[in-house]
C-alpha cells in the first residue's frame, strides 16, 4: 500500500476540525439512521486520549431481524439486483466520487475513531477505499458469464448471479479500506448488504451508509448494524435469511462463524483472518538498508494492527546484526505520537485491552529467554491514550509464542536463518498463511522460495505492496472461502448457475444425454 506525505495542517487544526466535525450515532436501517430497538448504546472513545466521542447505537437480534427483512426485501425487489450492471456500475463511481469528495472528512473520523495517523488516513485508508469502490463499479458491465464445450444438440450457459442478502462483519484495524473490500464486489454483484463494523470503530461504515444513498444506492440495499459481536454479530452469523457472511477478523472469531452456518442455514462462510507473516531478507537482498527500513514499516505501520504484518523477521545470519541495528534505526523515527500532528507515524493502540494483550505477550518473550531490546512498555500516557513504542525481540526461537501467536501490536521478532531450506522451514512453520516476502537479488532463489512458501501473497524485494486488482487472502488458518479484492471476490457474493438447452425440439431425446 503506498503511504503518501502528510496533508499541509497543523494538530490544532485538525483538532479545531474535529470539534466541529458531526458524527454519525444511530444504525442505518433502510436508508435512514435509527436508535436500537432496545435503546442500548455503546461509548465510542477515542484511542488518543480515551475521551468520549460518541454513544453510538448498539444493535441486537431486534435490530438485525429488522435490518435483514429490509436487506431481503430490497434484494427481492428486484431495484438493485436486477438493475443493468452498467447502473449499479454508475452508482458505485458515484459513491467513490462522493468518498473523495469527503476525503478529509473521512479521515479525520477514522483518525479519530481508530487512532490511525492523519498523515496516512486521507491518502491510505480514504483513497484505497475510493479506489476499490470505483474499481468493481467499473469493471461490473465488463463481465460475461461462458457458454460450455457441448455437442449441437445443446446449449449449456453458466452464469452468476447475485447471492442475496450478505453479513459483512469487519475488524477494527482498517474500517474503511475493509469495508469497501467487502461493499465493492458485493454491491456490484447486487447483492444486499448488512454490514457489522467493529464495536470499536463504527463511524466510517455509518457515514458511508449515507453517502450511499446520496449517490443513489436504494434503501434497503446497504443496512449498518452497529454493535457487539456476541449479540449483533452472532445474530447475523445464525439468521436464517443471510445467504452468505464475509468475514474479516480473528481466527478465534471466524471459527465461530463456522459453527453459527452449521448450526443454522448453511449459509456460505468467507473468512479473512490472522497471520504471523514471516519476512526472509538474504543477505544478497538489493539493498539491505532498504529491506531493513521496509521490514519495519512492514510491522509497525498501523501500530502492528495489520494481519499482514512482518512480524517474524528471519534474517540470512551473516547480516542479522547489521539488518537489526538499521531496523532500530528506523524503529526509533518512528515512535509514537498524538494522531492528529502530521508528524506523527505511529499511533496509539486501539483500547486498553490490546495494549494489555500486548504487554503479556512482551512478558511471555522476556520469561520464555527471548531479548528485548527496544520498546515494550507503555508510554505517553500524559495523553491518556495507549502507546506503546516500537518493539524488538531478538534472541527468538521459533516456539516460543512470540513468534507464533499473532500479537496484533508493534513487536517483532528476528530469527537468524543458514541457507533457503532453513528459512523456507521456519517461514513455513505456522498455522497461518497470508502473506510472506523475500529479499534477494538472486532471480531462481526468489523464485523458487516464493513457490515453496504456503502463504496467499508473497513479495519480492518489497513488503505489502499490491492494488485492488491483486487477490488478498490466506492459506491454512488465515482464511478461507474466497479472496478479497481483484475480480476474484464476485466469486463469494455470486452463485454459478448452469442453464442446459435442448435444442433438439420438443420431446426429442438428445443423442449425448447420460439418462
Ligand atoms: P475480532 O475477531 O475480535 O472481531 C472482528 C469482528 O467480529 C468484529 O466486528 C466483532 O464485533 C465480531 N465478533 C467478535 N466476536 C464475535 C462473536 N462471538 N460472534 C460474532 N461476531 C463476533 O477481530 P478484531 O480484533 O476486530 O480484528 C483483528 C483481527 O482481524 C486480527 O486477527 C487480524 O489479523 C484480522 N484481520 C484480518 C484481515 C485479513 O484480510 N486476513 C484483515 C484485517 C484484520
Amino acid at each position: 500500500m503506498s503511504r503518501g506525505e502528510a496533508p499541509e495542517r497543523t494538530r490544532d487544526e485538525w483538532a479545531a476540525r474535529a470539534e466541529a466535525l458531526e458524527l454519525p450515532s444511530l444504525a442505518w436501517i433502510d436508508g435512514r439512521p435509527q436508535p436500537a430497538a432496545s435503546g442500548a448504546t455503546v461509548a465510542c472513545r477515542g484511542p488518543a486520549d480515551g475521551r468520549l466521542l460518541v454513544e453510538v447505537a448498539a444493535c441486537d437480534t431486534a435490530d438485525v431481524d429488522r435490518a435483514v427483512a429490509g436487506a431481503r426485501r430490497a434484494f427481492s425487489s428486484g431495484v438493485w439486483s436486477e438493475l443493468h450492471p452498467r447502473e449499479r456500475g454508475r452508482v458505485l463511481i458515484r459513491f467513490a466520487d462522493l468518498i473523495e469528495a469527503e476525503r478529509e472528512d473521512l479521515a479525520l473520523m477514522e483518525t479519530l475513531d481508530v487512532g490511525k495517523p492523519i498523515r496516512y488516513s486521507g491518502v491510505v485508508d480514504v483513497h484505497h477505499a475510493a479506489q476499490a469502490i470505483r474499481w468493481y463499479g467499473e469493471a461490473i458491465d465488463k463481465i460475461y458469464g461462458e457458454v460450455a464445450p457441448t455437442s449441437p444438440s445443446a446449449l449449456g450457459t453458466v452464469t452468476r448471479e447475485p447471492l442475496g442478502v450478505v453479513a459483512a462483519v469487519l475488524p477494527w484495524n482498517f474500517p474503511l479500506m475493509m469495508t469497501s473490500w467487502k461493499l465493492g464486489p458485493a454491491l456490484a454483484a447486487g447483492c444486499s448488504v448488512v454490514l457489522k463494523p467493529a464495536e470499536q470503530t463504527p463511524l466510517t461504515a455509518l457515514r458511508l451508509a449515507r453517502l450511499a444513498q446520496s449517490a443513489g444506492l436504494p434503501d434497503g440495499v446497504l443496512q449498518v448494524v452497529p454493535g457487539f459481536g456476541e449479540t449483533a454479530g452472532q445474530a447475523l452469523g445464525r439468521h436464517p435469511d443471510v445467504d452468505a457472511v464475509t468475514f474479516t477478523g480473528s481466527t478465534e472469531t471466524g471459527k465461530r462463524f463456522l459453527e453459527y452456518s452449521g448450526q443454522s442455514n448453511m449459509k456460505r462462510i468467507s473468512l479473512e483472518t490472522g497471520g504471523k507473516s514471516p519476512n526472509i531478507i538474504f543477505a544478497d537482498a538489493p539493498d539491505l538498508a532498504f529491506a531493513a527500513r521496509q521490514a519495519a514499516f512492514g510491522v509497525f505501520y498501523n501500530t502492528g494492527a495489520m494481519c499482514n504484518a512482518g512480524s517474524r523477521l528471519l534474517v540470512e545470519r551473516s547480516v542479522v546484526d547489521q539488518v537489526t541495528t538499521q531496523l532500530e534505526a528506523m524503529a526509533q523515527k518512528l515512535g509514537p505520537g498524538h494522531p492528529l500532528d502530521p508528524r506523527t507515524r505511529l499511533g496509539p493502540v486501539i483500547d486498553e485491552a490490546q495494549m494489555e494483550k500486548i504487554l503479556g505477550y512482551v512478558s511471555a518473550g522476556q520469561q520464555a529467554g527471548a531479548r528485548l531490546r527496544l520498546g515494550g512498555e507503555r508510554v505517553l500516557g500524559e495523553l491518556g491514550g495507549h502507546y506503546i513504542g516500537p518493539t524488538v525481540f531478538d534472541r527468538v526461537s521459533p516456539e516460543m509464542s512470540i513468534a507464533r501467536e499473532e500479537i496484533f501490536g508493534p513487536v517483532v521478532t528476528i530469527i537468524p536463518f543458514d541457507g533457503a531450506d532453513e528459512a523456507v522451514r521456519l517461514a513455513n512453520d505456522t498455522d497461518y498463511g497470508l502473506a510472506a516476502a523475500v529479499w534477494t537479488r538472486d532471480l531462481s532463489r526468489a523464485h523458487t522460495v516464493a513457490r515453496r512458501l504456503r502463504a496467499g501473497t508473497v513479495w519480492v524485494n518489497n513488503f505489502d505492496t499490491s492494488e485492488i486488482s491483486t487477490p488478498f487472502g490466506g492459506y491454512r488458518q488465515s482464511g478461507f472461502g474466497g479472496r478479497d479484492k481483484s475480480l476474484h471476490a464476485l466469486d463469494k457474493y455470486t452463485e454459478l448457475k448452469t442453464t442446459w438447452v435442448n435444442l433438439t425440439g420438443p420431446g426429442a431425446r438428445p443423442p449425448d444425454a447420460a439418462t
